[in-house]
């Protein structure tokens, strides 16, 4: 089984896709790390993060892995050196969407995320083109958006529980900037894909959201099941 969650920075796709890949019994892939885990490089290598080819050759030349973690998430290696926790700096998240729109970069990347799905018996990952591109067959697709203002007070609390001082106001420009390069992009920009369910989560806990997309997984999967059984009953001539 695939699940594909897309949508904008603090709607709650990492914490959403991670618990319903737990209750599902599904590897889950944060694809934001992969492009987060090539900005933190980039930048302390002091290259151009403008220059594509040479973001994309910073992948090429690196050994990107994921480790799926039920607790923590995606956990992301380069060379073999834990960044999970450097990729989350205000310096990425100021950089990180400039970097993303690189077509030469996102090729490698995709590559890198579609052979993870197709290793794995089953996944949920999430991001920004997951529906649209990256598993543009998945059989479940899910858009999560909310207010900017809620995201940036989800996204400020996280950041206070670590210790990290950041400006409120600061935050919503931040969001509200790289929620406007990622869908304006001209590769594969952020979008809903045709086949997405839309959720708004501003006024829902993340148990209210997880149960929401656990209810329209199961159901499809009790639809299909009921279906299956009654073309076996016609089939037996019963
Ligand atoms: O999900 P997260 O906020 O960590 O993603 C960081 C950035 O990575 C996004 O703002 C976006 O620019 C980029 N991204 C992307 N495509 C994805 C996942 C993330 O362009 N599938």
């Amino acid at each position: 089984m695939q699940i594909a969650i897309d949508g904008p920075a603090g709607a709650g796709k990492s914490s959403v896709a991670r618990e319903v890949g737990r209750r599902l019994g599904l590897k889950c892939l944060d694809t934001g790390a992969m492009y987060r885990a090539v900005t933190w490089k980039a930048l302390k290598e002091g290259i151009d993060i403008t220059n594509g080819k040479l973001l994309g050759q910073l992948v090429r030349d690196c050994n990107m892995e994921t480790e799926y973690n039920d607790k923590k998430g995606t956990l992301i290696y380069l060379d073999g050196e834990n960044v999970t926790e450097k990729i989350r700096s205000p310096r990425v998240n100021k950089n990180v969407s400039i970097v993303a729109r690189s077509p030469e970069l996102r090729r490698e990347l995709v590559f890198l995320q579609r052979k993870l799905a197709e290793k794995s018996d089953g996944i949920v990952m999430e991001g920004r083109d997951i529906g649209t591109n990256v598993l543009i067959n998945a059989d479940y697709k899910f858009y999560l958006c909310a207010s900017l203002e809620e995201r940036a007070k989800r996204r400020w609390l996280e950041m206070e529980a670590k210790g990290v001082d950041v400006v409120f106001e600061d935050l919503i420009k931040e969001i509200a900037m790289r929620d406007r390069i990622d869908q304006e992009r001209e590769e594969s920009p952020l979008a809903i894909a045709s086949e997405a369910q839309i959720i708004d989560t501003t006024s829902y806990t993340l148990e209210e959201v997880v149960e929401k997309v656990l209810e329209i997984v199961c159901t499809a999967k009790i639809k299909e099941h009921r279906e299956d059984r009654i073309e076996i009953f016609h089939k037996e001539g019963r």
